[in-house]
């Protein structure tokens, strides 16, 4: 449950920033805080409540997020060194998000409600949701259609809406993904290892895409700050870093065609650069035989995204 509020509003943020306006980190001790009137608080905080303001709405599950166990798989080479990852046992069962908006100041129910389908279908076109999501679960189907008038208004009313007059150009935005999607008819063997307990859905792709993009950043100046600061470390001498490349399992789109997410979170990233780079190389991947989709560049046409 928590993971997956936490992660429609990760994405709200990030609309948000994308459309020039401010969203605050809520994991921060700068997030928002209501006082006085809505000019206090973000547009996130507006829909989703923060200190002293409660949430434009109350979302139900009919199903329990229940923790699925992690099991650990390893590559099949010699190297010793490595512990294997953990991923989830078996994917989520189809389950209903109920989303009851609240009559809350400024913000009406149809807008609040037109707000977190703009969200959970961008999350089911470019992201992922929930918990599982950082083991490379977590993307979605939904039953949601937007049309191109919806999207309009609803960019329209978002442009009026009062909020606190800052900027930030340091956070997670759509304006600033740097991401792609492949479409592969047969998975490779190299690449792929073992399906997700037996489900004909999901391949495990994931970690042998950051392994090939970690190889990427490990040669020129200064490789480990770059390889470390742009795919995370975990533990070790000093705190985790989390990465900044987030990279999907393989699962079935469509019959006979499997697709791999990667997202770069890149905003005024140092080494933005190398990112592109090495996305444009894994693109020219011989082996991979894939037909690459690059994300939009734009917010704008990230929403336009929305009503195809
Ligand atoms: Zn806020």
């Amino acid at each position: 449950m928590t993971g997956l509020l936490g992660s429609i509003r990760f994405w709200g943020e990030a609309i948000v920033r994308g459309l020039g306006l401010w969203a605050c980190d809520p994991t921060t001790s700068d997030s928002c805080r209501y006082q006085t009137s809505l000019a206090d608080i973000c547009l996130v905080c507006q829909v989703f409540g923060c200190n002293g303001f409660s949430a434009a709405f109350k979302i139900e599950i009919t199903q329990s997020d229940a923790e699925t166990q992690l099991v650990a798989i390893k590559r099949n080479t010699a190297d010793r060194r490595h512990n294997g990852w953990r991923i989830p046992t078996q994917p989520q069962k189809p389950f209903t998000i109920r989303i009851t908006p609240r009559q809350s100041q400024s913000i009406d129910p149809e807008y609040t409600l037109t707000t977190l389908k703009v969200i959970l279908k961008l999350i089911e076109k470019f992201g992922a949701i929930g918990a599982k999501a950082s083991q490379g679960c977590g993307i979605i189907s939904t039953d949601i259609r937007l049309n191109d008038d919806t999207i309009t208004n609803w960019n329209n009313r978002t442009q009026k809406k009062s909020q606190p007059n800052k900027s930030n150009d340091q956070l997670p935005s759509i304006a600033h993904l740097t991401s792609l999607r492949s479409q592969i008819s047969a998975l490779p063997e190299a690449f792929l290892k073992t399906q997700i307990n037996g489900n004909p859905n999901w391949q495990v792709a994931s970690q042998a895409f950051r392994i090939w993009l970690r190889n990427q950043f490990r040669t020129g100046n200064n490789a480990q700050a770059k390889r470390h600061e742009i795919m995370g470390t975990v533990g070790g001498k000093n705190a985790s870093k989390r990465s900044d490349i987030w990279v999907s399992q393989g699962y079935l789109a469509a019959s006979g065609i499997w697709e791999v997410r990667i997202v770069a979170w890149n905003q005024n990233h140092a080494y933005k650069g190398d990112i592109q780079k090495s996305f444009e190389s894994l693109k020219q991947l011989n082996t991979l035989n894939a037909n690459w989709i690059d994300y939009p560049d734009q917010s704008e046409k990230f929403l336009k995204a929305l009503s195809q």
